[in-house]
């Protein structure tokens, strides 16, 4: 089966707890969101259809453990799911980056999933596809993007609503010139919230505006 493809690049994992690691990553194209701060605007057209055979043999060429299946939303193209199943069997460790909006039923359980749930300052929170939350487990990680106090209290809410502090891993992850890490920091200091304040590391490291890292 083959997929349309943005990028494949070897760079440090910016986001998640696998963050400062050494990972490749396999851009798809496309998406079919359009969250407001989005930074990868370019996926959503521009890419090259390849075979999944020519994706791994890049991979291999690289020759990193860590490999993470991003976008764009990848779970927009079906392939995505096959993709997935055989980096698991060349035995790489797979993360797959998700916008949440589309179910993750048939992701493979040994892939570690990252996933959005979009807050309102997206202007894309009516898309999320909340059963997804039965689907994660303690390796797994659900992750905010966090514009302004509107969308903090938001996501403090789903969480204590839902139960979810303690049971995986949770991401608040500021919008990159926007929201002020400090005073999001102050914030889940106040409340006492046990969540993983993110900055995006490969920006901190390369600037904002890079691609391909
Ligand atoms: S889901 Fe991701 S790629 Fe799609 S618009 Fe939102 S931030 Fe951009």
């Amino acid at each position: 089966m083959d997929l349309k493809v943005t990028e494949i690049f070897h760079s440090i994992q910016g986001e998640s707890t696998y963050s400062g690691l050494p990972c490749t990553f396999i851009r798809l194209a496309t998406c079919d969101l359009r969250c407001r701060w989005c930074d990868t605007e370019y996926s959503f057209a521009e890419g090259e259809t390849r075979s999944i055979d020519s994706i791994l043999q890049r991979v291999r060429e690289i020759g990193c453990p860590l490999v993470e299946v991003t976008g764009g939303e990848p779970l927009v193209q079906a392939g995505a799911i096959d993709l997935l199943r055989r980096l698991l069997e060349e035995e790489y460790r797979v993360l797959l980056e998700t916008g949440g909006h589309r179910s993750l039923g048939e992701v493979p359980p040994e892939v570690v999933k990252i996933v959005d749930l979009k807050c309102p300052g997206s202007r894309m929170s009516h898309r999320n596809h909340w059963a997804n939350l039965e689907l994660l487990t303690d390796k797994d990680e659900l992750k905010f993007v966090i514009a302004n106090e509107e969308d903090y209290l938001w996501a403090r809410g789903v969480l204590r609503d839902r139960q979810l502090e303690g049971k995986l891993t949770v991401l608040f992850s500021p919008v990159w010139g926007e929201m002020d890490p400090q005073e999001l920091a102050s914030w889940i200091l106040r409340d006492r919230l046990s969540v993983r304040l993110q900055v995006q590391v490969h920006k901190v490291i390369w600037g904002p505006d890079r691609r391909g890292v």
